[in-house]
C-alpha cells in the first residue's frame, strides 16, 4: 500500500451556510500540504482541527453507514442500548440485534419488567452477555427513579448501573446534541494519528489524550442545529467512523482517507504502524469465554417445553470438565444461569 495518496484530485467544498464546519477544499495529494509545515512526532498539529474538520464533515455525509440508530431515527434510549451493544461488538453485527430487541423492548419500563431469561437469550451471540443484565438493571433505574426518561445530565448517565464515561458521552453527543468530546479507542487512535503523528498509548485515555480530543472539538453555534448535525455531533461521529472503516489499527486505507492531507502520521510515514495497538486482540478459541458461550447457546436452543440443560449434556459440550465447571459456576456468579441440585442449569426466572 502507497503510504501517499496521488490522484491529486480537487473535491469541490461544501456550501456555505447550514450547521456543519465551514467549506473547503481537499486536497487529495498529500505533496500539497501546507507549504513549510513541519510534521515531526513531537510536534501537535491542531490547528489543523477546522481544516479537518472540514473534510470529515463532507466525508460524513457521503459515506456514513446508514445506521437504524443514527441521524434522530430514535429516541436516547435506543441510542444507548446500541452504544452497549456496540461496545465489545462490531457495529454492522449489532444491527438486527439492536431492531429486534427495540421492537419488542422500546423503552426502559418495557425492558425493566422482561424476565431475565429472555433477556439473556435476545443478547444472542453478541458477547460479554453481562452486558445484557447491566442494561436491564439500568432500566429499572431509568424507568423507576426517571419515569422512563432517560437522564440529561452526564452525571446522572455515568450513576447508573454500567454506563461509563464513553456511553454516557455518546448519549450527550449523538442523542442530545450537546458539546462533549466522546473518546474511545477509535477516536484516539484517529486524533492521535492526525494531529500528534504517532500511535495512541495502551491502557486508559491519557490527560494529554483527552486535553487533545476537547481542544480539536468544534465549536458548535448557539442556535439553529438539529442535534446530529451540531458540528461536535458529526465530529464525534465522523471521527468515530474514520477509525472504523478507514484508519483502522493495523492496515489503515489512507489513499482513501479525506484528511489524508492533513495526516502528521502519514507525512511522517507511519512510524510503527500497529505496534501501540490498547489491546492484543484476544484468542477465543479454547478460552473460557467460549465455555460460556457454550453453555449459554444450549440453553438459548432448547426446544419449547424445555427449560434446563441436564448435565449429560452440559459434558458433552466440552472434554475439560474442570474448565467446564469453572465457566458454570462464572455464569452463576454473574446472575446468568442458575445451577439446579441435579447438576442441570437454567437460565434465571
Ligand atoms: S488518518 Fe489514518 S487513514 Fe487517514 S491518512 Fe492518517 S493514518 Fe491514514
Amino acid at each position: 500500500m502507497n503510504d501517499t495518496n496521488t490522484s491529486a484530485e480537487a473535491v469541490p467544498s461544501m456550501s456555505g451556510g447550514g450547521c456543519g464546519p465551514k467549506g473547503r477544499t481537499i486536497l487529495r495529494d498529500s505533496s500539497e500540504r501546507t507549504p513549510g509545515r513541519e510534521y515531526g512526532a513531537d510536534a501537535e498539529h491542531s490547528d489543523d482541527a477546522g481544516v479537518v474538520a472540514g473534510s470529515l464533515a463532507e466525508w460524513w455525509r457521503e459515506s456514513a453507514r446508514d445506521l437504524p440508530w443514527r441521524f434522530g431515527r430514535t429516541t436516547p434510549w435506543g441510542v444507548l442500548v446500541s452504544e452497549v451493544m456496540s461496545q465489545q461488538t462490531q457495529m454492522s453485527r449489532v444491527v438486527p440485534y439492536w431492531q429486534a430487541w427495540m421492537e419488542r423492548w422500546p423503552d426502559a419500563a418495557a425492558l425493566a419488567d422482561a424476565p431475565k431469561a429472555d433477556v439473556i437469550t435476545a443478547w444472542g451471540r453478541l458477547g460479554y452477555p453481562r452486558r445484557a443484565l447491566r442494561l436491564q438493571e439500568c432500566a429499572r433505574v431509568v424507568a423507576n427513579d426517571y419515569h422512563d426518561d432517560l437522564p440529561h445530565t452526564y452525571d446522572e448517565l455515568t450513576a447508573l448501573p454500567g454506563i461509563g464515561d464513553y456511553t454516557a458521552s455518546a448519549v450527550m453527543s449523538f442523542a442530545y446534541g450537546e458539546r462533549i468530546a466522546v473518546i474511545d479507542t477509535n477516536i484516539r487512535r484517529v486524533l492521535s494519528r492526525v494531529f500528534l503523528g504517532t500511535e495512541s498509548r495502551g491502557g486508559a485515555a491519557s490527560p494529554a489524550e483527552r486535553a487533545l480530543a476537547n481542544k480539536v472539538l468544534p465549536e458548535d453555534p448557539v442556535a439553529g442545529c438539529r442535534g446530529f448535525d451540531r458540528p461536535s455531533v458529526m465530529w464525534n461521529q465522523s471521527v468515530m467512523e474514520l477509525g472504523a472503516v478507514i484508519c483502522t489499527a493495523k492496515s489503515p486505507l489512507c489513499e482513501q482517507c479525506p484528511v489524508s492531507a492533513e495526516c502528521a502520521f502519514l507525512a511522517n510515514g507511519r512510524p510503527g504502524l500497529g505496534e501501540r495497538r490498547t489491546r492484543p486482540r484476544q484468542r477465543f478459541q479454547g478460552t473460557d469465554r467460549q465455555v460460556r458461550g457454550l453453555v449459554l447457546n444450549a440453553l438459548r436452543g432448547l426446544p419449547e417445553g424445555r427449560s434446563a440443560v441436564g448435565r449429560e449434556d452440559l459434558e458433552r459440550l466440552w472434554n475439560d470438565h474442570i474448565q467446564l465447571d469453572r465457566c458454570i459456576a462464572s455464569l452463576d456468579d454473574d446472575g446468568l444461569i442458575d445451577m439446579l441440585p441435579d447438576g442441570s442449569v437454567r437460565l434465571p426466572g
